[in-house]
């Protein structure tokens, strides 16, 4: 080990001070607690290291505190209690760190840190819901709750209300990076729907209509009252998938697209390489709440894996099918576009909101209370962010393959306990 790699958490610090600053950032840390021992910017900064070396919870980043270099860095020279990091994070305000949020993506998006994740010259915004975690005993005012059926230990069944916590997320995929721009709860009462609204509303407002050029969702929000806001109202096309079990415009598609693909693509690197077959449908009726004409455009996908079977591989031949429904002007993005559009979405390797769910416990509450589960998720994101930012945009060492992006969280974490003398943060 080189003397350098104990300087990788500076390098972050560094970064992250010169081009987010930083110290003006860790004002959204400010929370309501009334005459606070331990600095709102302590706590804030603790909680956002926290997320970068993966500390799973409060009790956790309790120890961390009790480091000498931790300390320096958050400006406070004591440990944090797990209780007071979870008080003050119930009293921060979501919509400061939700600004603090927007601030890095309008940066990274100036910093032309985006242009790579254009498809054909367009930037898609993916919209996907998660249940973030649930409960059968612990509940605050803010849960969702739910009937679930259950069989005691003599096998006898009985109903139990469930608690549970569900937010829609908008997030930007790219072959490097790709971020959270946004999150919204759902609340009681609600369907996704709803909530995906609330938020692309927020960011048609705060965001602007020329951020990004279309939303792609999946099947759950193909219908007309959702596409006729998004298309009609917020102005931003939509590719969205259909189902066959929603409508019968599925039927008809099916129906309308016998025969030979209208046109055959490539897609992939061998050994992955798909055929993709394409046919298109100009305008169907998609329902009597939406009654723009939409397009639809039908995707076969063949390709080969190789399967392992005792000792012997084996390749098979796969084939899957979708079909997309293409609301509002894309007219001038044909069909196999609409199909790399549509595919954003299932492309694990480049997926934010799969790799927080793997590798940054985002189906996990440390504090359960209606503003704190909000805030440590902004806290989340916003650590997500610029640490991804760092290593893919910034960082060499991601970029020539040398380290993978959990290992360089690791060497953050070891060069905090090597003592590398990191700077204060200015501010
Ligand atoms: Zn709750």
């Amino acid at each position: 080990m080189t003397d350098t790699q104990f300087k990788d958490l500076d390098r972050f610090v560094s970064y992250a001070e010169k081009q987010f600053d930083l110290p003006l950032l860790a004002g959204c840390f400010a929370d309501g607690r009334a005459d606070p021992k331990v600095p709102s910017r302590a706590v804030g900064l603790s909680l956002l290291l926290g997320e970068v070396i993966q500390s799973p919870g409060l009790s956790q980043l309790e120890e961390e505190t009790k480091l000498p270099q931790w300390q320096r860095w958050v400006g406070y020279h004591d440990r944090i209690s797990h209780d007071t990091l979870g008080y003050a994070a119930n009293r921060m305000s979501p919509e400061q760190l939700r600004r603090a949020g927007r601030f890095i993506s309008r940066k990274l998006k100036r910093g032309k840190a985006f242009e790579a994740s254009k498809m054909h010259g367009l930037l898609a915004v993916s919209l996907d819901a998660n249940e973030q975690f649930c409960s059968d005993h612990r509940s605050c005012a803010d849960c969702l709750t739910r009937e679930v059926t259950c069989k005691d230990a003599q096998g006898n069944e009985f109903k139990k209300t469930q608690y549970y916590h569900k937010q829609v997320y908008a997030q930007l995929s790219g072959p490097r990076l790709s971020v959270i721009l946004e999150v919204e709860p759902m609340r009681p009462g609600e369907e996704e729907c709803g909530a995906a609204l609330r938020l692309l509303r927020r960011m048609r407002q705060t965001y602007g209509p020329r951020f990004f050029d279309l939303v792609v969702v999946d099947s759950w929000y193909t219908n007309g009252p959702f596409l006729q806001a998004v298309v009609e109202e917020l102005g931003w096309p939509v590719v969205a998938v259909l189902k066959q079990e929603r409508y019968e415009i599925y039927q008809e598609a099916l129906a309308l697209t016998p025969g030979e693909p209208t046109h055959v693509v490539e897609r992939g690197e061998e050994p992955n390489r798909r055929r993709v077959e394409i046919w298109e449908v100009p305008a169907l009726r998609l329902s009597d709440t939406y009654t723009d004409p939409v397009r639809v455009v039908r995707v076969r996908e063949r390709w080969t894996e190789q399967t392992q079977q005792g000792k012997k591989w084996k390749t098979v031949e796969r084939e899957q099918t979708w079909i997309w429904v293409v609301a509002g002007e894309l007219d001038a993005y044909n069909g196999a576009a609409i199909r790399d559009f549509g595919h954003l979405r299932w492309k694990i390797e480049n997926n934010a909101f799969g790799e927080l769910t793997q590798h940054w416990h985002l189906t996990h509450c440390a504090h359960h209370k209606p503003v704190a589960v909000l805030a440590l998720l902004w806290i989340k994101i916003i650590a997500f962010t610029l640490f991804h930012a760092f290593a893919i945009v910034h960082g060499k060492l991601f970029r020539l393959g040398k380290v993978t992006l959990q290992e360089l969280r690791k060497r953050v974490y070891r060069s905090l306990l090597c003592g590398w003398p990191i700077r204060c943060l200015s501010g």
